[in-house]
């Protein structure tokens, strides 16, 4: 049912597209949304962390790669050269001997190196895969948090719309003089939006204040369509 008065119509709309509006900037899915998505910045940020280590561990793993087969390579070498009968001297096989046991230790180490760097390896695609599949789910969370916030924010899109329609419809009634004045009152914050006002008795109902006699019985004696503003708190009066 529309309100008789224009003015507390325009009131009516106006209240109700704020609410609309404040209803729109706190939908519930906004804030979930923000929280997946600084989640999913952080997790990012943690697989670029992973990734790195990935690297420098391959770099690691085709280093010690590369030892291991040169220690091969060595004692394989002081074998051949041990067994091909071509060195006679005792002292020289000696020595060749130990330096053989040398490499083959060398080439153990090497070995055991090499599995370590393997084992973090694993590990670490372990984790990677664990933060990707948490980033999948959360990259799914958020695409629903999007779509009901979308769906959330038409709807209310076109109340407002409507809402807008029906201002629109009111405002032509309006003298431009009140409009003006209505406009004027509604930016004042200390109003919170409730700019229109009657005279009940002698007191007015917007700043619960008694107006003086004068005021109240020459405001009594206007025409019904005129508007003047409350001298106490400066809201629009109806009659
Ligand atoms: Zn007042």
């Amino acid at each position: 049912m529309a309100d008789p008065q224009p003015l507390l119509e325009l009131q009516r709309l106006d209240s109700e597209a704020d609410a609309l509006r404040a209803r729109r900037d706190a939908l519930p899915e906004r804030a979930l949304l923000g929280e997946r998505e600084a989640e999913m910045a952080a997790l990012e940020s943690q697989r670029n962390g992973a990734k790195e280590r990935e690297l420098a561990l391959g770099r690691d793993e085709r280093h010690v790669e590369t030892q291991v087969t040169d220690a091969r390579a060595k004692a394989q070498e002081i074998e051949a050269t041990l067994y091909s009968g071509k060195v006679k001297v005792v002292n020289e096989l000696k020595a060749l001997q130990v330096e053989l046991r040398s490499f083959q230790q060398r080439q153990r180490e090497y070995e055991e190196a090499e599995l370590a760097v393997m084992g973090q390896q694993e590990e670490l695609a372990t984790e990677i895969a664990a933060l990707d599949a948490r980033g999948a789910a959360l990259a799914s969370e958020a695409g629903s948090l999007h779509a009901a916030l979308a769906a959330a924010e038409a709807e209310i899109d076109a109340e407002l719309t409507r809402l807008a329609a029906a201002r629109a419809a009111v405002v032509v009634e309006l003298p431009a003089a009140v409009l003006a004045s209505y406009e004027k009152l509604r930016a004042m914050p200390r109003l919170k939006g409730r700019v229109v006002a009657r005279i009940e008795g002698e007191t007015c109902n917007g700043c619960h204040g008694a107006v003086p006699i004068a005021f109240a019985s020459r405001f009594a004696q206007q025409a019904a369509d005129t508007t003047t503003e409350c001298p106490r708190c400066g809201r629009l009066i109806l009659h």
